[in-house]
């Protein structure tokens, strides 16, 4: 008998007759033949009135107690959906997280989970029940109540339907599938049939809250495919999968992080183990750092920039304040009215032109881009909130996301493919490790050498800047790697650094001494013996340790990092050469216990 797993979001259970809906659903489905497990968020708003309330004492209420409050939300509805099943004539049994063993570490309001015991799902399945658990929240060692995080349901849901080998994940939501970005920002946005693991992964992690990260992270470890679709109706939704939906496509969807801050410190002494000590003292706070990019100044001192979220701006400035001394900085500089932009796209990696393309659509729409990041499939650019809507429309329009790729597969075409070839759909974690759900997943530690460095200094702050350099570059026939631009002291100006093949570096200096000179630049810089050294592997963002171990790791192997770039899947760190070897040693020593 086939298993499904069925998720309700707040909205599709934020009253008495969507409840019913709901239950109607899941006594469908098990008339259709299939066992039946159920994961209900909170309803409505609850979650939301919930952390008002604790607020009204204070604002940093004890972790563990808020964890306590916001896992009620989800206990209320899993209850109300088992009496709307009964009184609707079949079985139902709701759980806890408790209840259903769902075992985190002890991070309050951002736990992992460890392990899911199956065995009382299981029984109660067998006896004909349908299983109602509590989504969001787990327990710990010492049977404190955790939680996963806001929209840590679809986490739940899809760690169900991993740990249960269910043969299908069912997310019911408020929209009818995933969008090429949020329809309620965009309403030209199209639905996609079909979309990748990876591009949904940095997708969520980037702004697209259709899915909580984490869930994704799950899914593509244990294979497993998820169908995104509206509670309301009973058309096809979204399939969460390993394929893509176009196989040319350069950009699959775009994302929108509202509420994101900048923090530079200036004048970083230019010397291994600094970045580590900066971005340690903040990691210790728990806080997530974002776009990292760091400006070779002048005289040995750079500037190193990254975002936060705007919430965590005043801790991350309290983190640093104190040790600013011991670093050798000269100051901290921040700015909190950013947004980021993100496009994101499994094809990017091997076509040209893609950034500049991003860059050109943000100048015509009079867009300035104060910080970029570039890694294989995504590109962020951070600029003003009161432009961000402005600038998603500008990119999604440029990229045309709301017309259909013209190669563009269905699921259905996608499964007959699976069939005909007879692929099974590749699992990254065999076996499911009983004690580590969550733990980090790495896929391998590499090398990339024989590239080379320009920087741009004294870049002008100005809209169009980035799309002309990155135009003339592509004109010229160079292909670009990683792209980084940043904060270039206090001055108000930026620096971009690029890497390129060493081949291309000198027609690469000759392109850029033009575009120093129309621009009215600094100057241009040029290295070349660099190389790239890259951990890939699952959720490496979420994961904050990566880059911190990274960044430990090679400086304690006296390696100065001087370019990196991070995403889900990978975390690039560009260096001299002549310590590449070292590096990956070093790494793949640290990260032993996580290669898959
Ligand atoms: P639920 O309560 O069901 O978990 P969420 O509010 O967490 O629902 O997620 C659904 C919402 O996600 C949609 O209403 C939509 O506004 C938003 N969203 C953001 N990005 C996307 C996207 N790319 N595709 C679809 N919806 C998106
Ligand atoms: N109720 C929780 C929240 O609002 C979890 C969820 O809905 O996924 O974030
Ligand atoms: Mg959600």
């Amino acid at each position: 008998m086939s298993l499904i797993v069925q998720k309700f979001g707040g909205t599709s259970v934020a009253d008495v007759e969507k409840i019913r809906a709901a239950a109607r659903k899941a006594i469908r489905a098990q008339h259709q033949g299939h066992r039946v497990v159920m994961v209900v968020s909170a309803m409505g708003k609850n979650t939301d009135r919930l952390l008002e309330l604790a607020g009204e004492f204070g604002p940093n209420p004890p972790a563990r107690e808020m964890d306590m409050l916001l896992s009620t939300g989800e206990q209320v509805s899993v209850s109300l959906v088992a009496m709307a099943i009964a009184s609707l004539g079949s079985r139902a049994v709701s759980l806890t997280g408790g209840q259903i063993g769902l075992h985190t570490d002890s991070s309050f309001s951002k736990a992992r989970i460890r392990s899911i015991s199956t065995e009382r799902i299981e029984k109660l399945l067998d006896d004909g029940n349908i299983v109602v658990a509590a989504g969001f929240q787990g327990i710990d060692d010492d049977l404190n109540i955790t939680t996963l995080g806001r929209g840590g349901s679809d986490t739940t849901a899809v760690a169900l339907a991993a740990v249960l080998g269910a043969d299908a994940c069912e997310i019911y939501t408020d929209v009818d599938g995933v969008y090429t970005t949020d329809p309620r920002l965009l309403p030209e946005a199209r639905r996609v049939d079909v979309i990748s693991y990876d591009e949904m992964l940095e997708l969520a992690s980037l702004g697209a809250s259709v899915m909580h990260n984490r869930s994704i992270e799950f899914a593509k470890k244990f294979g497993v495919p998820i169908h995104v679709r509206s509670s309301f109706s009973d058309s096809q939704g979204t399939m969460i999968v390993a394929e893509q939906e176009s196989e040319s496509a350069p950009v699959s969807g775009a994302a929108m992080t509202p509420n994101e801050a900048r923090v530079t410190v200036l004048g970083v002494p230019d010397v291994p183990g600094k970045s580590l000590q900066i971005f340690s003292a903040i990691a210790d706070q728990k806080i997530a750092v974002d776009m990292v990019v760091q400006n070779i100044g002048d005289g040995g001192k750079a500037d190193v920039s990254f975002t936060v979220q705007r919430g965590e701006l005043a801790a991350t400035l309290a983190a640093l304040q104190p040790i600013l001394p011991a670093i050798g900085a000269d100051g901290i500089t921040h700015d909190d009215s950013l947004s980021k932009i993100s496009v994101v796209g499994a094809n990017m990696v091997d076509q040209a032109g893609v950034a500049s393309q991003m860059f050109r659509a943000l100048a015509d729409a009079g867009v300035n881009i104060h910080m970029i990041t570039t890694s294989e499939i995504k590109i962020s650019a951070l600029v003003s909130r009161d432009q961000a809507s402005e600038a998603l429309r500008a990119v999604h329009q440029s990229f045309e996301l709301h017309v259909s790729p013209s190669d563009a597969k269905s699921w259905t075409q996608i499964k007959a493919d699976r069939e005909a070839k007879g692929v099974e759909v590749e699992t990254l974690v065999s076996r499911l490790r009983d004690d580590a759900l969550e733990a980090l997943t790495l896929t391998g530690i590499s090398l990339l050498d024989g590239q080379a460095r320009v920087t741009l200094s004294g870049v002008p702050d100005q809209p169009g800047i980035a799309a002309d350099m990155f135009e003339r570059i592509g004109a010229a026939g160079i292909s670009v790697d990683m792209i980084v631009q940043g904060y270039d002291g206090d001055d108000g100006s930026t620096s971009v650094s690029f890497t390129v093949e060493e081949s291309a570096l000198e027609s690469s200096l000759k392109v850029a001494n033009e575009i120093a000179q129309s621009h009215g630049m600094r100057g241009v810089q040029g290295e070349s013996g660099i190389a790239k050294v890259t951990v890939s592997g699952i959720g490496l963002r979420s994961h904050t340790h990566v880059a911190t171990l990274l960044f430990r790791t090679l400086s304690d192997a006296n390696i100065n990092v001087e370019m990196i770039g991070t995403s889900e899947l990978q975390v690039n760190a560009v260096i001299d050469s002549k310590s590449a070897e070292t590096a990956k040693s070093g790494l793949e020593k640290v990260f032993a216990g996580s290669l898959s």
